[in-house]
């Protein structure tokens, strides 16, 4: 097929995706705007921002935008002699041609993702199954049609629209070719998930995540190690482990606290209402949710935060996307822990805010 070079490029790039979708590369295709529930007192995501449904035409002609671009680079591959190899030379020539696509942010993303093979997708913003099911199955059909490439498609999505949603909605969402949910679990204590405005019960998490599981998807539930402060910090660990086993997901992602500034939280810290943990301290919640916690996932440790050093001064748990496959490993991590609360550890630099 020969692109059409007066073809112009315009498409949505949201600005928020998770760490392991960087990691492979991912598409960015946006289908809501920002987060509808935007209460939670530790996140500055997307505070200032209104949360808006896109239409499925306006998705729709995202995805032609950017089938569009990728045709073209193919096209200008087989022109200079590259038998479809897409390489900086093809970006360069396709900027000659539209040389506005040089302040389109998407474009390094859509040009990493098809010389990477194009292969996974991460769907924008905080929780894309809040579209309607029928226009978000048919969004997805669209993707799948377009690239059929793609052998992964993965979405943030709140415990609370899981669990309101029927199970039959959910398997068509999942057979539509949704792969994976990212959904912020943050804690299973209700008295903290209360406090922080969570807008989802322990129940809740448990109802949304086992429905989320039963529909087939593979699923990432992401905690906040710290976030009950010293006064919460026990029963936080206790019930976030309670509720993470009831749940068994595929992933269990570790995110510690560090208040940021324009949040409640940080307001409460800095008037006194909210105490950190030190780095003891968070060892010692780190060792009592992991002793509690009953699942098959792999627990991951795959962000910054988690910066604590072990008595060689190495980094105390593998920062790797896949971590550590429980039952098999739980011993080694408490191991690891216990180490760790030996080595006398500090907050570094880059996390003091
Ligand atoms: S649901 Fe997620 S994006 Fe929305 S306010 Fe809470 S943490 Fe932030």
């Amino acid at each position: 097929m020969t692109a059409d070079s007066s073809q112009t490029y315009d498409f949505e790039v949201g600005v928020y995706r998770p760490p392991s979708e960087g990691g492979s590369f991912s598409l960015l295709l946006r289908i809501t705007r920002n987060c509808p529930w935007n209460r939670c007192a530790f996140c500055n995501m997307y505070k200032i921002e209104k949360f808006e449904v896109r239409t499925p035409e306006e998705i729709k002609a995202d995805i032609d935008a950017i089938a569009a671009i990728c045709n073209e680079l193919k096209d200008i591959s087989h022109k200079l002699g590259l038998n479809g190899r897409i390489t900086r030379d093809t970006a360069i020539e396709l900027i000659n041609r539209h040389p506005e696509l040089n302040f389109h942010h998407g474009f390094v993303m859509v040009f990493n993702w098809l010389q990477s093979g194009a292969k996974t997708a991460f769907l924008q913003d905080a929780n894309s199954p809040i579209m309607k099911t029928d226009q978000f199955v048919d969004v997805l059909q669209y993707l799948r049609k377009t690239f059929p490439s793609l052998t992964r498609v993965t979405s943030y999505a709140r415990s609370k629209t899981l669990s309101q949603k029927k199970l039959d909605e959910l398997i068509a969402i999942r057979e539509a070719g949704l792969d994976r949910l990212h959904v912020g679990l943050e804690s299973g204590d209700d008295a903290l998930l209360k406090k922080i405005k969570k807008g989802v019960t322990a129940e809740g998490h448990i109802k949304g995540g086992q429905k989320a599981m039963q529909a087939g998807f593979q699923l990432s539930e992401y905690w906040m190690p710290g976030l009950g402060g010293r006064e919460m910090w026990e029963d936080h660990a206790r019930n976030t482990a309670r509720v993470l086993s009831a749940i068994d997901p595929h992933y269990i992602r570790s995110r510690p606290l560090f208040p940021q500034p324009g949040t409640p939280i940080h307001d409460w810290q800095i008037c006194g209402e909210f105490e950190m943990l030190s780095p003891d301290e968070q060892l010692a919640e780190l060792k009592l949710m992991i002793e509690n916690l009953d699942v098959t996932s792999k627990v991951c440790f795959d962000h910054a935060a988690n910066y604590w050093r072990n008595s060689q001064g190495g980094l105390m748990l593998s920062h790797g996307y896949e971590g550590y496959q429980f039952p098999q490993e739980k011993s080694r991590v408490l191991e690891l822990i216990e180490d760790g609360m030996q080595a006398g550890n500090q907050v570094p630099e880059f996390l003091h805010l």
